[in-house]
């Protein structure tokens, strides 16, 4: 009988997640909060979502601008819920990534995505890029504090849904032996010091990844020092296993992806 089911799994097609079948809108989860459509009015004096935003995410700036930094949302969805004209939903958008932290900062006026020219590729990515594009990457992980849920989703993108080794990605045991430090939480002073060490002990071209919000800004908490600007950021709380997989390919340079010109996409289709 074993044998059997042996010879029917080895036919059965195989379940590994398809590249180009992925979305950036996934109907399960809340994603980031974004206007509904252009506001026929301005938002007056209303401030409702900036008070219930519990990471200062969003920044009024006028009655009319409303300013979103998509790297410190923990995609909640308090804003969304309590705005009382219905004026914010939340979006499903979960490909909330970007080489340069500022990609992740969006004003909106009047509802109206006000587009930005993405940051270019540094020297450091580029070396990086090349390590990596053809044999994949080596990581140490170094929870700096956080809440082990970014933890759950770094294990999960090795199943065989996501299947992490099949890009080359590896997590390993010392940073000796990686290429990469990706680190969660906001780093506590106490993680300051073991997260610098850990970087620090990498030979070059090397690259530092910001894996979930707390890691990106500190989310509800003061970020800690980092050893250097990081070269990848990944939002969410926790980002879910295919979108940290996908930023890595974007690292890698087997993606090309602009988290501005994404977002900017699925507004306008109007969805
Ligand atoms: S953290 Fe919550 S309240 Fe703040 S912008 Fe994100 S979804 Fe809205
Ligand atoms: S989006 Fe809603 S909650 Fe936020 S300022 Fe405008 S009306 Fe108020």
């Amino acid at each position: 009988m074993r044998q059997i089911l042996e010879l029917i799994n080895f036919f059965r097609p195989s379940q590994v997640m398809d590249w180009k079948k992925v979305s950036p809108i996934h109907p399960k989860n809340r994603g980031i909060p974004t206007p509904k459509g252009t506001f026929e009015s301005s938002c007056g004096s209303c401030q409702v979502c900036v008070d219930h935003c519990p990471t200062a995410a969003i920044q009024k700036v006028s009655n009319e601008r409303l300013v979103f930094d998509y790297g410190a949302c923990l995609q909640c969805g308090s804003c969304s819920l309590f705005c009382p004209e219905e004026r914010l939903k939340d979006s499903g958008f979960v490909h909330v990534f970007s080489k340069h932290r500022d990609d992740l900062i969006v004003a909106y006026e009047n509802g109206k995505m006000l587009l930005k020219v993405s940051g270019e590729d540094h020297s450091n990515h580029l070396e990086f890029t090349k390590l990596t594009e053809r044999s994949g990457f080596l990581y140490r992980e170094v929870a700096a504090a956080g809440n082990n849920t970014v933890e759950c989703e770094l294990n999960a993108s090795f199943n065989s849904v996501f299947d992490s080794e099949r890009e080359g990605v590896r997590c390993v045991a010392s940073p000796k032996h990686a290429d990469a430090i990706v680190f969660s939480g906001p780093v506590s002073q106490a993680m300051e010091q073991p997260l610098e060490t850990a970087f620090a002990v990498i030979a070059p071209p090397k690259a530092l990844v910001a894996c979930g919000t707390e890691a990106v800004s500190g989310g509800l908490f003061p970020q800690g020092k980092l050893p250097k600007e990081p070269d990848l950021f990944i939002a969410g709380d926790p980002p879910r296993p295919d979108v940290i997989l996908l930023a890595f390919r974007h690292l890698m340079g087997r993606f090309s992806f602009s988290f501005q010109e994404a977002l900017h996409k699925f507004l306008q289709s109007g969805k």
